[in-house]
């Protein structure tokens, strides 16, 4: 079967051939409609985030899945049900946070990721799961679906989020998303029907096609260039959420200062080693006095993806259709992985319903 994979020593994403795998008991086979490219699969293409599978020559990319059940394998599932597959898998023997069914709070040497860490994704014609890690889905998703596992990592970091201002009559007026990648425009689309006012900050000139985004949702765009994170308060207003989604460090600093009294800031980003000088103090301060809260929230699980489907079904057809930019046939690896300024949201077709 085809596969979309990166070898070791190997800077790209190649097509390769390799045997289409048999489903280990409480397995099931999918048959792969769509798998999403992001940030997080050009980190692994240049090493910087994850590792090959133990004992393999390469790894097959891809997290953001949506298939077809095709051999049920004696599992629950039905041969034709849509699912979508989550991302972490035991290292072995399930371990606590497996058995307790949260492997999302897993520390990184506790799990395995699917096209990550340790173990190989989606990108490829078929693939097996065991039945507990596919999450069933309405047929509507059989495009879209690539969307659902990106949104359930927005999913739980709201829900944490929400959770740590749950102890008081919280008032949210106004959320900032720092980021107009995917995964900040995804979060941004959730945050209409809870929030009165919404922006999103960014870095482009106009036109560009996610600032078209954020106004067609009906968000605010804030160029970071013109008016950095802190300044935002001033700006703009203080903001009662803030969602990290730039991978840039400062601004995991910078949401102290954009935040609202009682506000709390969510970090989702990846950054590197990055080393800079901040008003540790003065920060530490505005924390304590201003009863703020930093949140930082990786991964998701079942119940998230099944957040994430509400949240999609709920929103305007036409914002999927706008998020999801570009779709490649698997032979096309080379274009698909490239970076054009028009392109959002990038998918790889294997198959159709
Ligand atoms: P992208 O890299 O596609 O998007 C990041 C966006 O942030 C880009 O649009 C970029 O702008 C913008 N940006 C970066 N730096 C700045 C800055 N200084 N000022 C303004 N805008 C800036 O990534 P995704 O949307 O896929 O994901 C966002 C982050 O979240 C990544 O770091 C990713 O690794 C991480 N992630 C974390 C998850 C988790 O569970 N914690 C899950 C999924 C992703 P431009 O394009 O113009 O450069």
């Amino acid at each position: 079967m085809k596969a979309i994979a990166v070898e070791r020593g190997d800077s790209r994403p190649r097509l390769i051939d390799k045997p289409r795998p048999d489903p280990d008991p409480g397995d099931a086979l999918v048959r792969t409609l769509r798998v999403g490219i992001d940030g997080t699969d050009f980190e692994v293409i240049e090493g910087t985030h994850g590792g090959f599978p133990a004992g393999s020559d390469h790894q097959v990319l891809g997290h953001e899945a949506v298939g077809v059940v095709e051999d049920p394998n004696g599992t629950d599932l039905e041969a034709g049900q849509l699912v979508v597959p989550t991302v972490r898998r035991p290292p072995g023997d399930a371990t606590e946070y497996f058995r307790r069914g949260e492997p999302d709070m897993a520390p990184p040497d506790e799990c395995l990721e699917r096209g990550i860490d340790g173990a190989h994704g989606y990108m490829a014609e078929y693939f097996t799961s065991p039945a507990a890690f596919l999450v069933p889905i309405p047929d509507a998703f059989a495009t879209t679906g690539v969307l659902i596992e990106p949104m359930s990592n927005t999913e739980k970091a709201l829900e944490h989020a929400y959770a740590s201002r749950s102890a008081f009559d919280w008032q949210r007026d106004a959320a900032l998303v720092l980021g107009n990648g995917p995964l900040g425009l995804l979060t941004l689309s959730r945050l209409q029907s809870e929030f009165d006012r919404t922006y999103c900050l960014g870095r482009r000139d106009r036109p560009d096609p996610t600032i078209d985004l954020i106004e067609r949702l009906g968000a605010t765009y804030v160029d970071s260039r013109e008016t950095p994170v802190a300044d935002v308060p001033a700006v703009y207003e203080p903001m009662d959420l803030v969602y990290e989604a730039t991978g840039y460090a400062r601004h995991a600093f910078d949401t102290i200062d954009a935040l609202d009294q009682n506000g709390v800031g969510v970090l989702l980003g990846l950054p590197g080693d990055d080393e800079f000088d901040v008003a540790g103090g003065r920060l530490h301060r505005r924390l304590v006095l201003g009863n703020r809260a930093i949140v930082g929230s990786v991964n998701s699980h079942i119940e998230h993806f099944e957040a994430a489907c509400e949240t999609l079904s709920a929103l305007p057809d036409w914002f999927g259709d706008e998020l999801i930019t570009d779709t490649f046939e698997p032979a096309a690896v080379d274009e698909a992985f490239e970076a054009a300024p028009d392109r959002i949201k990038t998918v790889i077709e294997f198959d159709s319903r």
